[in-house]
């Protein structure tokens, strides 16, 4: 019994210590969640020589600023790297696996945030078909969208919930599903359409837009830049990269031109709008969308602490046409560096950046063209969808005397066919090991994991980011994933892509700046789940229910105390 008493005396003087140790600066009024779609950590060193002060410098110089934070799970792609940020869980729990996966329900691939229940909303009465380039939305069946395949809690949910409803909450991007995932079930998305460069949304959130958005839309933005280019903005010898812009293996989409200037065309060409997001006027009408939002919703003008997510999409698809170690790349960053600090000044000017705490990070980083790594000496190749899964047929029927038992291949799962397989009397998961088997020996595939053997022993490397990437009724059978610089997706427009387990994929940044936070530069080993469970420490708030990181401590400790 005494002992008992000493044990609590001791656990009440340590968590004495603990909040007097930690006493936080003033309740911020405005949680600004940056997210850089595709920026690979080591792009803010390797550019900063060209940066302003006031845009990504202003975090890395007042920020704590983490150098060596990694995705834990294998398939780093945007839809679970943002759910991972806004959850604080791995997606074998949040359930968002890949931007594509085979829904048991419909028997089809099927897109991660579709929604048939949850139409869009037109803008405007009209509007042309822009053509589609992302093969992920290729495999949506509908244009509807809503966060409901989410399975838990994000940041941005619980924070509504310990407002008591009372915190504006809003996710905003140039994809829907770096919208969605972040603004989680409470919030309200928008996001940039390639048909016609109106910012929209779905009936999941609203039956009519407010009139601010449809003001907005009305200003056409985007079309504005009808007939215009991207220029560089320094003189060539300025960047490091000077010398990369013309490559053979860079994309040309119909006529934007593989070299500086790049002309947007025509507002009527079905690949206008998607050129705009292939460029820094893509981010800038973001921010302009983002400005009205903050202005019409009155975010961050009262003690309730708002929640404003603004995902920027444009670094990302330059990687994919162009590469991260492109001159387009450099110069994408650049004009970013401007863009955010337009945002702060704006930020500051409306809320103050004193009561707004900031996070930035990414959903994942970028690998190279095969191509370039070939040249400076890495050999690496490409490896389509279409090939992976025509020899998988090819093994299952040699192994088992027909190609029928596999269903479909789409990055990174191989999805088998039950129904043959239990026709034909076999077990399941012994068909599965044995087809992984016979794919690791293709040049090009760095390995092939059998979803079953996931749970039968203690996963090491990359079979434990295979398994943080496990969500038992979503992953296909066989986890395939490539060899380091090699390349792997859809055969089409994408020349560069991410979706890897290797560290150049999974290398982001995190910097949380302002609220009261000192400068530090961390190099510890952390990990993007770190982030909702600090942001929910710096607020005083329960974490989202689901959330496994750990609170992020140089943060807390760099608070100024009151
Ligand atoms: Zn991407």
């Amino acid at each position: 019994m005494r002992q008992e008493y000493a044990v609590i005396i001791k656990g009440l003087a340590i968590a004495f210590f603990i909040s007097c140790g930690t006493v936080s600066a003033e309740t911020p009024r405005l949680v600004l969640q940056i997210t850089i779609d595709g920026l690979r950590a080591d792009l803010l060193d390797r550019y900063a020589e060209n940066f302003g002060t006031g845009g990504f410098n202003y975090l890395l110089r007042h920020g704590v600023v983490y150098t060596n934070a990694h995705y834990l799970h294998a398939n780093t792609e945007t839809i679970v790297g943002h759910t991972t940020l806004a959850t604080g869980a791995t997606p074998a729990v949040h359930g968002m696996i890949g931007n594509v996966w085979y829904h048991a329900e419909s028997g089809e691939l099927g897109y991660n945030i579709e929604d048939s229940d949850a139409p869009l909303i037109p803008t405007r009465e009209t509007t042309a078909e822009g053509a589609q380039v992302d093969p992920a939305q290729k495999r949506a069946r509908s244009s509807g969208r809503s966060p409901k395949g989410i399975l838990v809690p994000t940041f941005s949910d619980t924070l509504k919930i310990a407002t008591a409803g009372k915190a504006k909450i809003f996710g905003i991007s140039g994809k829907d599903r770096s919208a969605v995932a972040m603004a989680g079930q409470s919030g309200t998305a928008y996001w940039y359409s390639t048909n016609n460069g109106d910012f929209q949304s779905s009936q999941y959130y609203m039956e009519r837009y407010p009139d601010w958005v449809r003001n907005w839309n009305e200003r056409r933005i985007a079309q504005r830049l009808s007939g215009k280019a991207w220029e560089l903005s320094l003189d060539v010898g300025q960047y490091l990269l000077g010398d990369q812009d013309d490559r053979p293996y860079e994309v040309d989409l119909e006529g934007y031109g593989k070299t500086f200037p790049h002309p947007f065309g025509a507002a009527e060409h079905p690949l206008f709008f998607t050129r705009v997001m292939v460029s820094p006027e893509g981010d800038r009408t973001l921010l302009d969308f983002g400005k009205a939002l903050v202005e019409a919703e009155k975010i961050g003008q009262d003690k309730v602490t708002d929640y404003l997510s603004i995902s920027f999409s444009g670094v990302d698809a330059v990687n994919h046409f162009f590469g991260p170690s492109s001159l387009e790349n450099e110069e994408m960053v650049l004009q970013l560096d401007r863009t955010l600090a337009d945002l702060f000044s704006f930020i500051d000017e409306q809320v103050g950046l004193n009561n707004t705490l900031i996070v930035l990070s990414a959903d994942h980083g970028m690998g190279e063209m095969p191509e370039y790594s070939t040249e400076l000496g890495y050999e690496a190749g490409r490896l389509y969808g279409d090939e992976v899964l025509a020899l998988s047929r090819k093994i299952s029927a040699r192994l088992f005397g027909s190609s029928q038992l596999v269903k479909d291949f789409f990055r990174p799962y191989l999805y088998l066919d039950g129904t043959a397989i239990i026709n034909k009397g076999l077990d399941r998961n012994s068909v599965a090991t044995a087809i992984a088997e016979e794919l690791q020996k293709k040049n090009g595939i760095g390995g092939a994991i059998a979803g079953h053997s996931l749970a039968q022993k203690t996963p090491i490397g990359v079979a434990a980011a295979v398994r943080h990437n496990h969500h038992p009724l979503r992953a296909g059978d066989v986890y395939v994933f490539q060899q380091p610089y090699w390349f792997m997706f859809e055969r089409g427009a994408v020349a560069a892509m991410h979706g890897s387990p290797w560290r150049y994929d999974s290398h982001v940044p995190i910097i949380f700046a302002g609220s009261g936070i000192q400068p530090a530069r961390v190099n510890r080993l952390v990990h993007p789940i770190d982030v909702a469970p600090t942001l929910s420490a710096l607020l005083n708030i329960t974490p989202p229910a689901a959330a496994q990181g750990k609170v992020l401590v140089e943060v807390l400790n760099q608070q100024a105390r009151k």
